[in-house]
C-alpha cells in the first residue's frame, strides 16, 4: 500500500520543495496541511496541484479537531513538521503569532500525533514502530557564535536571541520531551540559512534581487558583517528525506552548507550575478551595488551562525551538491524567469486574493 507523508507548511519556501521532491522521487502520497499565512503561496505548488498523490488541507496546526481529522482520515506513515512563523523581523514586531504557531501549534500537532500513534500501537504495531515525527528546526536556537568559536553541533546548548528563535527552541524542547516522556518516535533537524527559488521576498536574498531589479535601495543591517552559513534549499530537502528514511529514532541532526558568508558579501554577490544576467538596469543606475544602504541594526541581531554537519555526513552520507556560486546563480535566474510568481506579491494582488477581494 502507498505510504502517506503528512507535511505541515507545505505551501512555504522549504515545504513546497519537500512536497515537490517527495512526489517526484517516491511513490508516497503527500498530504499538505497549511494555513496559508502570508508566506504560504499556492502558486509554489501549482505544478503538483493536480497530482493524484497530492492532497491539500487548508487548516491551522493549532486546531486540534482539524489535526485529529487529518490523522484519522489520511493515516500517515510519517509527519514532516515545517509549518511556522519564520521571519525574525516579524517576530520582533508581533511575537504573539510566533508563540501561537511555533509553540502551541507544535504542541497540538504532537498531541494529535501521539494520540494517533498510540492507536497504531494496539491496532498495527509494525506501523507504530515505523512511524516518525520529524520536526524541522533552525540553527538560530543556538544563538550567537563568536568569530573564534567552533561551529554549532547537536550538543551545543540552546541560547536563542529573538522571539522567533526562542519559539523554535521551545518547539524543539517539546518534541524532545514527547520522545523522552511518551516514547513518540521523533527526529529533529536544525538547519542553517536556506536560499533558493520561491522564498518570500522579505528574506535577504530575494529582497536584494527584487529591490535591485526595481532600482530600489538594498538595505543591509548594521555594518553587514553578520555571518550566516548558507545552504541551497534542495540540498536541505535531500538532507531531510535522508534523515526521515534513515535517521536514528530520537536523534537530532545539524544540517549546514559549510558556507559562511557575511551579509554584505551575499548582497554584493547577488549584484554581481545581476550585472551579468540582467544588464538592462533601471534608468540612471550605474551598478546594482550602488543601491546598497547600511541601515540601523536589528535589535538582538546575532553576529554569526555556523553548522558542523559532521554527524549527518558520517551517519547518512549527506553532502550539499550545490556550492554558493552555483546555488546563488540558479536562485537569481529563477527570480528573473518567474516574475509571475513574485509580481502579485509586490503589487498587492496576492494580498487581495488572500482577502477574497476581486482584482
Ligand atoms: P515559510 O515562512 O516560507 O513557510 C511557512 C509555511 O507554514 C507557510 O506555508 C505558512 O502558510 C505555513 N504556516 C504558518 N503558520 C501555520 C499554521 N498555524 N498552521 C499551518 N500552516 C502554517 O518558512 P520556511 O522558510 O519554508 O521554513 C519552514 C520551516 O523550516 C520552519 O519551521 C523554519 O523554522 C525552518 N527553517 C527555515 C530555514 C530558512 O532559512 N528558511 C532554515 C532552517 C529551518
Amino acid at each position: 500500500m502507498t505510504h502517506t507523508l503528512l507535511v505541515t507548511g507545505g505551501a512555504g519556501f522549504i515545504g513546497s520543495a519537500v512536497v515537490r521532491e517527495v512526489l517526484l522521487a517516491s511513490a508516497w502520497r503527500v498530504v499538505n496541511v497549511d494555513k496559508l499565512t502570508y508566506s504560504g503561496n499556492p502558486a509554489s505548488l501549482a505544478d503538483v496541484a493536480d497530482n493524484p498523490r497530492y492532497h491539500f488541507i487548508h487548516a491551522d496546526i493549532a486546531d486540534p479537531a482539524a489535526m485529529r481529522a487529518a490523522f484519522e482520515v489520511f493515516k500517515p506513515a510519517a509527519v514532516m513538521h515545517l509549518a511556522a512563523e519564520s521571519h525574525v523581523d516579524r517576530s520582533i514586531d508581533n511575537p504573539a503569532a510566533f508563540l501561537e504557531t511555533n509553540v502551541r501549534g507544535t504542541f497540538v500537532l504532537l498531541e494529535e500525533a501521539r494520540r494517533y500513534w498510540k492507536g497504531l500501537k494496539t491496532a498495527e504495531p509494525q506501523k507504530a514502530r515505523d512511524f516518525r515525527f520529524h520536526h524541522i528546526s533552525t540553527d538560530e536556537v543556538f544563538g550567537d557564535l563568536a568569530e573564534t568559536q567552533t561551529a554549532f553541533s547537536e550538543s551545543t546548548p540552546y541560547a536563542p536571541s529573538s522571539p522567533y528563535s526562542a519559539s523554535k527552541a521551545a518547539s524543539d524542547h517539546l518534541v524532545r520531551a514527547w520522545q523522552r516522556t511518551y516514547g513518540l518516535p521523533t527526529l529533529v533537524t536544525n538547519c542553517s540559512n536556506n536560499y533558493g527559488p520561491r522564498q518570500f521576498p522579505e528574506k535577504l536574498i530575494p529582497l536584494t534581487i527584487l529591490n535591485a531589479l526595481a532600482g530600489r535601495d538594498l538595505p543591509i543591517y548594521g555594518d553587514g558583517r553578520q555571518v550566516r552559513d548558507w545552504l541551497f534549499v534542495e540540498d536541505h530537502v535531500r538532507a531531510l528525506l535522508l534523515v526521515l528514511a534513515h535517521g536514528r529514532e530520537g536523534e537530532t541532526y545539524a544540517v549546514g552548507g559549510h558556507c559562511e558568508k557575511q551579509n554584505v558579501e551575499v548582497v554584493r554577490a547577488v549584484c554581481e550575478i545581476l550585472e551579468e544576467l540582467a544588464p538592462q538596469k533601471p534608468a540612471g543606475l550605474g551598478r546594482y551595488a550602488d543601491l546598497i544602504r547600511f541601515v540601523r541594526d536589528r535589535p538582538g541581531h546575532d553576529g554569526r551562525y555556523a553548522i558542523d554537519a559532521a554527524k549527518i555526513r558520517k551517519e547518512l552520507g549527506w553532502r550539499p551538491r550545490e556550492d554558493f556560486a552555483s546555488g546563488l546563480r540558479k536562485t537569481v535566474r529563477w527570480y528573473l524567469e518567474n516574475k509571475a510568481w513574485w509580481q502579485p506579491i509586490l503589487d498587492g494582488t496576492y494580498r487581495c486574493q488572500r482577502l477574497g477581494v476581486a482584482v
